[in-house]
């Protein structure tokens, strides 16, 4: 079997003047999670409708499951596409129980399912969500992130090609949206669901995704897994965009670069004056009376500290280090990087 479930060849979409998509091109593996990330309006809510049908493209095309759904003169309507989608609010109905919610897109199926079919997928989901007890409560009774989970269980009820997940977690507070994270990532793996989730939440898309997709201005900046897309980014402002970075002037000699802190090594041969990108976790710090920079600020976080460190030649660093690290204001240290480090030209 073809391990690409939709692939989207050079798809624009334009509503005002600016297009909303532009030239996109992307391919989704069959059972993977790809999260869209990008800022507000760069378009990835966009990409996500074109996928399900709700939006017609103005150029390109695409292919779900081996078959042309738009562009080249075809057109699948979103009920022909077997697409599941999950949003913001949930969108569960309120005057329906748990049962009949998820029930719900199984009624189309009822030529080729038999009612006790339907009872037993009813069942089956909401076991797969870890909610079978919710089974006759009304969706107010059930908390944020229940609910969450019963409209997961719902989009995957009819088996679809591929589940939609547009900024999910976006109503629920900080702290179960981590947990929500983790158990939707293993909701969908259980179901072996292919699934494309929205946000413009970083650490939501680094840690829910098996494939990141970075968009900017409706294009498609980079696509990878989250180490190499956070380790390995394209550009600077991708690099900027995904966490905290450090930029400091260096010259680039091959396989590696002079800079403040000295010689590093390269992730890709350069030559000439280059930006470096270190990240803060990226420093290590020996206190040092002959070290080469000084600590000037200290932010405390609890979990960890940011400290900005200043070099003889006035180029400006943070590092993140462990919260209780004994290291005062005022005080020199000894910096180096793990690993090699990514350069850039502008
Ligand atoms: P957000 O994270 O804020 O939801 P997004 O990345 O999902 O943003 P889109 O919703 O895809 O972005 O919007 C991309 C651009 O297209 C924006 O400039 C938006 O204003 C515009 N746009 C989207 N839908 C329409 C529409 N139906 N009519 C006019 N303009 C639209």
């Amino acid at each position: 079997m073809n391990d690409i479930l939709i692939e989207l060849r050079g798809v624009s979409k334009t509503f005002g003047a600016a297009p909303a998509v532009d030239d996109v091109s992307l391919c989704v593996e069959r059972g993977a999670i790809h999260v869209l990330l990008g800022a507000s309006g760069c378009g990835k809510t966009t990409t996500l409708r074109l996928i399900a049908g709700l939006e017609t493209p103005d150029s390109g095309e695409i292919w779900l499951n081996g078959e042309c759904v738009a562009g080249r003169g075809a057109w699948s309507p979103p009920e022909a596409r077997r697409i599941g989608m999950v949003f913001q609010d949930y969108a569960l109905f309120p005057h329906l129980t748990i049962r009949q919610n998820v029930l719900f897109p199984l009624a189309s199926l009822n030529g080729k399912l038999s009612h006790t079919a339907r009872e037993a997928r009813v069942r089956e989901m909401l076991d797969l969500v870890g909610l079978a007890h919710c089974l006759d409560r009304f969706p107010h009774q059930l908390s944020g992130g229940e609910q969450q989970r019963i409209a997961l269980a719902r989009a995957l009820a009819p088996n679809p090609s591929v589940v939609l997940l547009d900024e999910p977690f976006s109503n629920l507070d900080a702290a179960l949206r981590r947990t929500m994270r983790e158990e939707v990532r293993q909701i969908l793996h259980a179901a072996n669901a292919t699934a494309i989730f929205v946000t413009h939440d970083q650490e939501e898309a680094l840690s829910l995704a098996d494939t990141v997709v970075i968009m900017r201005g409706g294009k498609v900046q980079q696509v990878g897994a989250p180490q190499e897309v956070y380790l390995r980014p394209i550009s600077r402002e991708v690099a900027a965009f995904l966490g905290e970075a450090n930029f400091i002037h260096g010259v680039a000699e091959g396989e590696v670069a002079h800079c403040a802190l000295g010689k590093l090594p390269l992730a890709a041969p350069m030559h000439g004056k280059v930006s470096l990108m270190i990240r803060p976790e990226a420093l290590r710090l020996t206190a040092s009376p002959e070290g080469s920079a000084e600590v000037v600020a200290i932010r405390f976080f609890g979990h960890d500290q940011l400290l900005r460190l200043r070099f003889a030649d006035a180029t400006e660093l943070d590092v993140r280090t462990w919260g209780s690290a004994e290291l005062a204001l005022g005080e020199y240290v000894a910096v180096s990087v793990r690993g090699s480090v990514m350069a850039y030209t502008n």
